[in-house]
């Protein structure tokens, strides 16, 4: 029982409440339902556009979400 454990049991928690309330509003966790992630321009100079989230194939649904991801 190190602090790394401790840290990442934290962390882990943070992530299913996270899910959990995502899932609550049927939003994909990884966008938070907005469907594409919204990387500065400096960082991903190549992306004309913003970067469809592969967890949700852009739709920002958690049920699209859980059935690629899962
Ligand atoms: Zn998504």
């Amino acid at each position: 029982m190190g602090l790394l454990n401790a840290l990442n049991q934290w962390r882990n928690t943070r992530y299913e409440n996270h899910v959990t309330n995502m899932k609550e509003q049927n939003k994909c966790p990884d966008c938070y339902g907005r469907g594409f992630y919204p990387f500065s321009a400096n960082e991903f100079v190549y992306y004309a556009a913003p970067y469809e989230c592969p967890g949700c194939n852009g739709s920002g649904l958690y049920s699209d979400w859980d059935t690629s991801a899962n």
